[in-house]
């Protein structure tokens, strides 16, 4: 998968060069490429904000650096475009399978009042949100999809991890321990040192149904997501 982010700000980029999406990365699984929109405006003095017309507060990213770097990296539209906004969908594990089936996504980043409208308008397929909050930037936002998405490329991590984790069979995932046996005057469940698989399988179960019960008990109501890994089948990209 490709993944090109758009942004004033590439250096805000350097954790995805560590841990796993960092090792992704340099075995040849996941290509990310980072623009620096700046580097396209055709402003002299390099400038990529202006003032909101009507008035207000802050600056709005203009149009056309944005335009020419979207087209510069993504001429045929190839990519599903996305803006991070907090005006978007709401992001969350049926996003990320969705997303995890394309070949390619661009990633859009905001920064100050946002993006002037007419790029939405013309260039982008999707506006995507991270939550009912506002931050400075798409940064942050655009690194939680690069993130999420990157773990369902093949091979970046065990698929085994993916089928039992939160969220994989619409529930929250049970305790993990390890060791000592005891810490702190706490012992880990006896189940789980048995050696039974069966039972501890039971047991995983039965945490993970009261876990969400007591915690998400939304999740229980809505369409779980797939406990498979996506496959390419019925693959759309738009
Ligand atoms: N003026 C905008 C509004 O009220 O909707 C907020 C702009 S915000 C300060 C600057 C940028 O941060 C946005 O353009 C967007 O790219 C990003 N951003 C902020 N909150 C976000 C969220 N919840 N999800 C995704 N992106 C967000």
């Amino acid at each position: 998968m490709r993944i090109d982010i758009l942004t004033l700000f590439p250096e805000m980029f350097a954790p995805l060069k560590e841990s796993i999406i960092g090792r992704a990365v340099n075995g040849g699984k996941l290509e990310i490429v980072i623009t620096d929109i700046r580097d396209y405006t055709l402003d002299k003095h390099k400038k990529c904000d202006d003032a909101p017309f009507g008035g207000g507060a802050g600056m709005v990213m203009m149009a056309q650096p944005i335009a020419s770097a979207i087209e510069a990296v993504d001429k045929n539209h190839k990519a599903k475009r996305i803006y991070l906004s907090p005006k978007g969908r709401v992001f969350n594990q049926s996003v990320v399978t969705e997303y995890a089936l394309l070949d390619r996504i661009l990633l859009l980043c905001g920064h100050y009042e946002g993006v002037d409208q007419r790029v939405i308008d013309l260039y982008i397929d999707e506006e995507l949100s991270v939550g009912d909050f506002v931050l400075t930037g798409g940064e942050i936002p655009a690194m939680a999809v690069v993130d999420a998405v990157s773990r369902y490329v093949d091979g970046v991590i065990n698929r085994e991890s993916l089928m039992q984790e939160s969220f994989s069979a619409g529930l929250l995932e049970y305790p993990q321990y390890t060791r000592p046996q005891e810490f702190m005057g706490l012992k880990v469940p006896d189940v789980l040192l048995s050696g039974n698989h069966k039972e501890v399988d039971k047991w995983r179960e039965q945490e993970a149904l009261k876990i969400t019960m007591q915690k998400r008990p939304d999740l229980i109501k809505a369409t779980p997501v797939s406990d498979d890994k996506p496959t390419k089948k019925n693959k759309k990209q738009k």
